[in-house]
């Protein structure tokens, strides 16, 4: 199994390059999917969260009220830890699920936003860095509904393309077309996804 690392700033095009490589036959573990899969209704992670926080969590149709969470943990740290220590065991329980599924062969890619600011880079056999210039970024982040000011404050709390670039063993540049970028996983896939599955 080779374990690939894939992170980049917000709207650097992670979920895109995850896409790529799964088109490719990576499996692909996307923590914030896991996040908002282990608490979907029904679920013992949505539960445990009622029980901490309180039926004004949960919005009309029974669903988490994501927004009224957020007001609950945003201003309250120790909120905010009862909060991770009910999710962060269910995601970590699931991506070691998902991990022991997948055939030994297997092209694991764990798509990971905090990567680096959590210090994980040595965990994985590759670290894959996506970056774009900021302004792109920001565009790309407004066209999908973000505000300019919110997307710059996000990108600020991050850390920067070169503390990331410090940490990676490639990086892929997504300032341009899609298709350049498929072109750069294309050209990642054969440089150091093939050459390690011998
Ligand atoms: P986040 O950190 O918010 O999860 P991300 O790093 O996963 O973001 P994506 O969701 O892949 O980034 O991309 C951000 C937005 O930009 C998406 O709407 C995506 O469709 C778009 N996008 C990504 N790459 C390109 C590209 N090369 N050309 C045009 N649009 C792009």
């Amino acid at each position: 199994m080779l374990r690939i690392g894939l992170t980049g700033g917000i709207g650097s095009g992670k979920s895109t390059v995850a896409g790529l490589l799964a088109e490719r036959g990576a499996v692909v573990v996307d923590a914030d999917r896991i996040a908002r899969e282990v608490v979907e209704p029904g679920t013992p992670g949505l539960a445990a969260i009622v029980d901490a926080f309180g039926e004004s969590v949960l919005a009309a149709d029974g669903s988490l009220d994501r927004p009224a969470l957020a007001s609950v943990v945003f201003t309250d740290p120790a909120a905010r830890a009862r909060l991770d220590a009910i999710v962060h065991p269910l995601v970590r329980e699931r991506s070691v699920q998902l991990i022991a599924a997948a055939s030994p062969d297997a092209v694991l890619v764990n798509d990971v936003p905090l990567l680096v600011e959590t210090g994980q880079a040595g965990t994985y056999d590759l670290v894959l860095v996506v970056q774009a210039d900021l302004e792109t970024r920001l565009a790309r982040l407004v066209e999908r509904g973000t505000s300019r000011e919110d997307a710059h404050a996000r990108i600020a709390a991050q850390a920067t393309d070169e503390e990331r670039r410090a940490a990676a063993d490639v990086v892929l540049d997504n300032s341009g077309t899609l298709e350049q970028l498929a072109e750069q996983v294309d050209r990642f896939w054969q440089e150091h996804v093939e050459p390690a599955r011998g």
